[in-house]
């Protein structure tokens, strides 16, 4: 229960960020209403197609030191995993400095590091916890999660973020080449070696996921209605309300998990966050002949390969483009290139036409954190935005925070790494 006097507080957006924020707030005891004008987890969220990755080990951002080494390579290989829309380019510049500078060293990354670790750390107990409140154990599979490679030459390459992992606490298992053709017998020849992170999970339906907690959230009092949050009603500092395509909601606080749609609502609180898509994308191929129990990521595709309800879901590739910018189906088109190079029994069972090609937006900073707390221009406005990568994983963890932090409770962790403000005002 809360320490301070209840509020009624509006969340906007119901992606697996805003329903672990609304739960959460609920369960400490405000009246909470959620504001989302589409499906909860439906195809427009990020939270819908993503790689259902609960890694714990996600502790490192995407800009790594020597990467900028690495981009002019990327930019040149259309059918690497990392893209820029050349048209899109002049707006995207400013981010992609601040993102190359954020991992210009070791030990920014480590501080990256230690901040990301708190929100992955209890995560999968967590998920576990909430499918099973939601009457959805099945959604959550525990058995661990692998990086592939060609060889234990290739792991080694990547042995530092490893080592760094294992001093979080991070378990992982080295896979040698019999031990990985038991686990997953119809990978291909190309891949010898795998690095297991054992207490990883995946989610096996992202989008039922969603809609499962927006009925155990309705089911525990939390209100909801289907509009887009367009603004704030404020007396000064305070909040009266949230201005909505369908009038005004009154709340005496409200919370931006808005995904992607965010950083217009940030501004509008104070805050200038510097939140670009990623986009990524997936291909589910319906009926493939094997399940993959363990979820895998190959080192070429650097993409997420799970089991889902609906069949074999390839989810990744990083898309620098403006949110409106019409979707490149060509990068489905690599994501499945690589499933096929992957397992070669999977070729002769796709059959025409039943490929469903997804497109998605991750909420990106520059510096893989997201956004958590108060905003600048009201108390009452709270950020919990920006997870980029990992935030099926992190939201959990961001929802306990985001209350304690909402209650005036000693906060589970430290949250000054993901005050807004520290991108300026
Ligand atoms: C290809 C891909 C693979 C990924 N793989 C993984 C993975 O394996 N593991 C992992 O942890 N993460 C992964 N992610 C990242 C993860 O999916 C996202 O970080 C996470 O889903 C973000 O959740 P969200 O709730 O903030 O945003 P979203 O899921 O996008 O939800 C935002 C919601 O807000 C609503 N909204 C927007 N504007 C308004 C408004 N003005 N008013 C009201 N509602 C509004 C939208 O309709 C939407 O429903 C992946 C992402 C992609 C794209």
């Amino acid at each position: 229960m809360t320490s301070a006097a209840p509020s009624r507080i509006a969340v906007i957006g119901a992606g697996i960020v805003g329903l672990t924020a609304a739960l959460e707030l609920r369960r400490s005891g405000h009246e909470v209403v959620l504001l989302e004008p589409e499906e909860a987890g439906g195809r427009q969220a990020a939270s819908y197609g993503n790689g259902c990755w609960l890694n714990p080990g996600a502790i490192f951002p995407i800009s790594l030191p020597g990467l900028w080494r690495d981009v002019p390579g990327f930019l040149l290989d259309p059918t690497g995993p990392f893209v820029i829309r050349w048209r899109d380019l002049p707006g995207i510049v400013p981010w992609l400095v601040r993102f190359v500078l954020a991992g210009r060293n070791w030990s920014l990354v480590e501080r990256c590091a230690t901040a990301r670790f708190a929100l992955c750390r209890t995560a999968v107990d967590e998920h576990a916890a909430l499918a099973a409140q939601a009457g959805v154990p099945e959604l959550l599979r525990r058995q661990g999660l692998m990086f592939v490679y060609r060889d234990r030459a290739e792991f080694l390459v990547e042995e530092r973020v490893w080592r760094m992992r294992e001093a979080f606490g991070v378990a992982f298992s080295e896979i040698g080449e019999d031990e990985l053709r038991r686990i997953q017998p119809q990978l291909g020849p190309g891949y010898r070696f795998g690095a297991r992170i054992d207490d990883g999970a995946q989610v096996f339906d992202p989008g039922a996921y969603c809609r499962a907690l927006l009925h155990l959230a309705i089911a525990r009092g939390v209100g909801h209605v289907a509009t887009r949050a367009t603004g704030f009603v404020r007396e000064g500092a305070r909040l009266r309300a949230v201005r909505t395509a369908q009038g005004d909601i009154a709340c005496d606080k409200a919370v931006i998990a808005a995904g992607i749609g965010s950083a217009r609502l940030a501004r509008e609180a104070g805050d200038a966050v510097p939140l670009i898509s990623e986009r990524g994308y997936h291909v589910v191929v319906p009926n493939p002949g094997f399940d993959v129990p363990t979820g895998l990521m190959p080192s070429d595709g650097k993409m997420a390969v799970v089991s889902t309800a609906q069949g074999l879901r390839v989810a990744g590739q990083v898309e620098l483009a403006a949110v409106e910018t019409a979707p490149d189906w060509r990068r489905a088109e690599i994501l499945l290139g690589y499933a096929k190079r992957m397992f070669p029994a999977l070729a002769p069972r796709i059959e025409a036409g039943t490929v469903d090609r997804w497109m998605g937006h991750r909420p990106s900073t520059p510096d893989g954190l997201p956004c958590i707390g108060p905003s600048s221009a009201s108390p009452d406005i709270f950020h919990c935005f920006g997870h980029a990568h990992t935030g099926l994983i992190q939201a959990p963890s961001s929802a306990r925070l985001l209350a304690a932090l909402v209650d005036g409770r000693t906060p589970p962790f430290d949250p000054a790494p993901y005050a807004a403000r520290r991108f300026g005002r």
